[in-house]
């Protein structure tokens, strides 16, 4: 089968193959169709890999079908050695990942390699430990026993965003798998290549053919393929709230498959008037324009107390405008700012500018398009850059305000009393995520009860662990990634009455 041949850092090569990853073969798609790869920094054709299309769905569901008996019966110390044995293989080959990050999603190396392949062998390895664990309960029932079984739900369905694919595969993948279902992913059209290298590692573990497989392709066919699907029976989700409806309609008017989501955010990050300044301007400022904002977590809304308004905001900008300096190709060690991830996703977050402007808000910094200093970018391909930029003077019902951006583009709002803003923090439709910056205990834990959100980071922002489950309420989206609890949403409860016959 035909490889793609990546540079990563120092000009070191490595392949990746193109095809679809079916029952451990790269195979070519049903009717040959594929999709180009590009690089956003410099706007280059990296190669071409096959796409999958609803045909393709349906043979990777068939081999899925075949190879369920086999893994569903595996002992869960087997399951545990194929699941630690991928976790290191991707430790093995974090260069090449954090290459591919870089390379078609326009992620910076250095912090994929420090965070987001971290995490994603971490939580493999956490649900290796559980997969010899899931088990149910016995009890006395009217004249016999009953037992309660956890059991997997059978083929499952895993769609991922581009921005960050390693990890949140790895979120499904790992409590997939420990649970005895076998599994389908669809990889984001712009940024397919770490599923193809994932691929390469599934085989090289050792898992058997069919239980893990993985078809780029585009989300209206491939992606709405899965969710339609009769004979898969979940589906987990991470993406926009508005693809995530267009997955539980699919769900709903198929088979009621099981749906998790993991949608978008508006998050709130709260400086209080007795937090460490330093600190609350650090992770806020981190937290507004990490990975160019396009992170559901962000926390963009930024709320701060009367009395440390002004020496909030100046460390703040100090911090958040200090990151322009060093923009550039995200695969160079000392870059800490790429491109974004496409040139509509560049449009979009533009647009979101200029109606901010329109709307009467005030710009503190930013707002503007910026221009590599080494300006070798393809114009027609290359998305550009965005500096990081932050609105004040804004009203809680402006679009800024109210949208999930997924740019750099944060807003900082004034107030005064606790009441008042758990109220604005609470006004979003979404709930995913909220920060508090403070040293008294109480109030720390009067805000983080009043607030709606799946993730509470106080005196920090953005910390995944494997051992936590990671989530949303509201339009959020529902289940959970990570954690023990993720487990919940991979088997199904089977309650069997075992009636005692009388003995001899
Ligand atoms: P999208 O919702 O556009 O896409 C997510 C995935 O769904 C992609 O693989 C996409 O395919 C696919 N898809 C598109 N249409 C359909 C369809 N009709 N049926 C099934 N699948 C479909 O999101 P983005 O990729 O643009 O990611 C950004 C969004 O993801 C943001 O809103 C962000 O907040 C959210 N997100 C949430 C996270 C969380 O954990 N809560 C984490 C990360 C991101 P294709 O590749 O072709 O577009």
């Amino acid at each position: 089968m035909p490889a793609l041949t990546l540079t990563g850092r120092g000009g070191r090569s490595f392949e990746v193959p193109t095809g679809l990853f079916i029952s451990n073969q790269f195979i070519d798609s049903i009717n040959r169709t594929t999709l180009d790869v590009y690089n956003p920094y410099s706007g280059a054709l990296l190669g071409t890999v096959s796409a999958g299309e609803s045909a393709d769905i349906d043979l990777a569901v068939q081999e899925a079908s075949k190879a369920l008996p086999t893994w569903r019966r595996l002992p869960g110390t087997e399951k545990e050695r194929l699941l630690y044995r991928l976790a290191s293989l991707i430790a093995r080959d974090a260069d090449d990942f954090a290459a591919i990050h870089a390379l078609d999603a326009g992620m910076v190396y250095d912090q994929v390699r420090a965070l987001d392949i971290r995490n994603a062998t971490d939580v493999l390895r956490h649900f290796a430990g559980w997969a010899d664990k899931i088990s149910g309960r016995i009890t006395d029932i009217t004249n016999g026993t009953g037992y309660v079984r956890r059991e997997p739900f059978g083929v499952c369905g895993l769609i991922i965003p581009w921005n960050a694919p390693l990890m949140i595969t790895c979120w499904k993948l790992g409590p997939a798998l420990a649970s005895g279902n076998v599994v389908i992913i669809k990889s984001p059209e712009l940024a397919p290549l770490c599923g193809q290298k994932l691929g390469q590692l599934i085989a090289e573990a050792g898992f058997p053919p069919g239980v893990v497989n993985i078809v780029p392709g585009h989300g209206a066919t491939a992606g709405q393929a899965i969710a339609e699907h009769m004979q898969i029976r979940k589906v987990s989700f991470t993406g926009s709230t508005q693809t995530g409806r267009k997955v539980l309609q699919a769900a709903a008017s198929s088979n009621l498959k099981k749906v998790t989501l993991e949608l978008g955010g508006k998050g709130a990050s709260i400086v209080l008037k007795d937090a460490d300044l330093a600190n609350a301007a650090f992770w806020t400022s981190m937290g507004s324009s990490a990975n160019n904002g396009q992170i559901c977590v962000l926390g963009s809304r930024i709320y701060v107390q009367d009395e440390v308004y002004d020496d909030f905001v100046k460390e703040f900008s100090v911090l958040s405008t200090q990151g322009t300096a060093y923009i550039g190709n995200p695969l160079d060690a000392g870059v800490a700012k790429g491109p974004m991830i496409s040139r509509s996703q560049h449009a979009r977050v533009m647009s979101y500018i200029d109606a901010g402007l329109h709307e009467g808000a005030q710009l503190l910094f930013g707002g503007k398009q910026l221009h590599d200093p080494m300006g070798t970018a393809d114009e027609n391909h290359a998305s550009g850059f965005i500096a990081n930029t932050v609105f004040v003077g804004v009203t809680e019902d402006m679009e800024i305000v109210k949208e999930e951006i997924f740019g750099p583009v944060a807003t900082i709002h004034r107030f005064s009393t606790e009441a008042e803003v758990i109220q604005k923090a609470n006004a979003s439709e979404y709930g995913l995520s909220a920060s508090i910056f403070s040293r008294d205990i109480d109030r720390v834990q009067r805000l983080s009860s009043a607030l709606e959100a799946g993730q509470m980071f106080v005196n920090c922002w953005g910390t995944p662990s494997a051992n936590m489950p990671f989530g949303g309420t509201k339009a959020s989206g529902f289940g959970s990634d990570m954690g023990v609890e993720a487990l919940e949403g991979w088997t199904t409860l089977k309650s069997t009455y075992h009636w005692h016959m009388h003995g001899e």
